[in-house]
């Protein structure tokens, strides 16, 4: 689904990605993993499009998107903090991202966009999405209130609801529960397990997380010095892993 090749980028000196060639295949849960600041955040923000990329391509479902707005990738970010809208509804959050949609390609195609479908049965469709969203979620009965009602675990929802009304290509999301406590973390984990294996869409997840990325993931891909260090299922990289890096995340024994 996600082609990464030979993407590079440097911040003033520093070269934080040397190079990543990562393919995620459709429908996978592939964990980023590695130290702060190896460059997890960069890579996702490259692949959302809201940091052009030194040197490298990307492909989504074949078509090469490396130079494409982000809007028009047809992927979902999911933040650790989680970025709602506090003066708006749960409903107008959840339905902002259709909104938009709906905005741009009218602006694109004026006639047509103006013309068919009526605005009516428009909105319709995105009150509808919006439903089926909250319901997913669980957070129906809250669709009226605002962020600033809600607990952090509600608000997580609220964004990942945010995030799956648009139907994405894949989901990218970065230390999404670092923001939870203990006990709401792994609630929350098996809800997004849950979620992967209900949508079946692709999930690129960012963690420090052992436990989420041992637990959730279909493989996992270590990063360190701007490269993937190794790139394999959960038992693979417990059973062989390539280096004490590896071995010290995974909690191989010596
Ligand atoms: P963490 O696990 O702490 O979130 P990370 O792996 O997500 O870390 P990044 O946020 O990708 O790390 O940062 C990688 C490196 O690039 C860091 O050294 C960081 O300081 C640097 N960096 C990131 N963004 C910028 C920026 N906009 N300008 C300058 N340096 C940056
Ligand atoms: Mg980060």
């Amino acid at each position: 689904a996600l082609e990464l090749s030979s993407i590079t980028k440097g911040f003033g000196g520093a070269q934080v990605l040397k190079g990543i060639d990562l393919a995620v295949r459709n429908g996978e849960f592939l964990s980023l993993v590695g130290m702060s600041g190896c460059g997890k955040s960069t890579l996702l923000r490259i692949i959302a499009g809201l940091e052009s990329p030194d040197q490298g391509r990307l492909m989504i479902g074949g078509r090469d998107v490396t130079d494409v707005d982000p809007a028009d990738r047809n992927l979902a970010m999911v933040f650790q903090s989680y970025a709602l809208y506090p003066h708006m509804t749960v409903r107008e959050n959840i339905a902002t991202p259709l909104r938009m949609r709906r905005l741009r390609m009218a602006a694109r195609l004026p006639l047509v966009g103006r013309l068919v479908p009526g605005r009516a049965a428009v909105l319709r469709d995105i009150d509808d999405a919006v439903k089926k969203a909250a319901e997913v979620l669980q957070i129906a009965p809250l669709l009226g209130r605002k962020p600033g009602q809600l607990s952090g675990g509600q608000r997580q929802r609220v964004a990942l609801a945010r995030a799956l009304v648009r139907d994405p290509a894949a989901f990218l999301m970065d230390e999404p529960l670092s923001n939870l406590d203990a006990k709401l973390r792994a609630h929350m984990r098996e809800e997004l397990a849950a979620l992967h294996r209900r949508l079946g869409t692709t999930f690129l997840y960012v963690t420090h997380d052992q436990v989420e990325a041992m637990t959730m993931s279909d493989r996992i891909a270590l990063m360190e010095g701007g490269q993937i260090m190794q790139l394999g299922t959960p038992s693979e990289l417990y059973e062989r892993p390539a280096n004490l890096t590896v071995a010290r995340f995974i909690g191989t024994p010596a």
